[in-house]
């Protein structure tokens, strides 16, 4: 699939891409671990400026910060995004529509063309979450020997059998 579309060939009403296949996936820096998709549309505001809007979603594998255990994490992300020309240095633009002003991405290319597949892979990356938990409760590996607390559990943490408190505790239960 033809993921570099040049401005020329966007009509003033606008042109739609289902994407279904996943030549644009950034394998090297996130494992794909399910469907990958995305449906863009882009419309033409005038010569220079192209507005995006679209959708995509993607399945993607990854270590968990805590238990080192593999998980699936499913992207779903929204993009609304102006692709326009600049014509002192004759780059574009990506300009989040809400920002007036401000944090300017800027893509740079030298070509009149959206590059579909590019804009995909910085908007995965994007969403990928910063603390990479399984789950938010994740009981995380025995500082001990290493066992996996989510999985059972080891008997090490601190003999809390034997402490006060576990007697205490013990004693309100009956
Ligand atoms: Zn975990
Ligand atoms: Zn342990």
């Amino acid at each position: 699939m033809q993921l570099n579309v040049p401005f020329s060939e966007i009509p003033d009403q606008g042109v739609e891409f289902d994407i279904q296949d996943s030549s644009w996936f950034p394998d090297d820096v996130v494992e794909q671990a399910g469907a990958v998709g995305a449906h863009i549309r882009l419309t033409r505001k005038n010569d220079t400026s192209i507005e995006l809007r679209g959708r995509m979603h993607a399945a993607v594998a990854l270590e968990c910060d805590r238990c080192l255990e593999r998980f699936i994490f499913e992207v779903d992300s929204s993009m609304q995004m102006v692709i326009s020309t600049s014509a002192q240095n004759e780059h574009w633009r990506l300009q989040d529509l809400e920002s007036s002003g401000g944090d300017l991405e800027t893509l740079s290319q030298d070509r009149p063309v959206v590059d579909l597949a590019e804009i995909l892979r910085q908007q995965l990356l994007l969403a990928l979450p910063e603390k990479k938990l399984c789950m938010e409760n994740c009981a995380g590996l025995c500082p001990h020997c290493g066992t996996n607390l989510n999985e059972k559990d080891c008997g090490c943490a601190d003999g809390a059998s034997n402490s006060p408190f576990a007697v205490l505790s013990a004693l309100k239960k009956k």
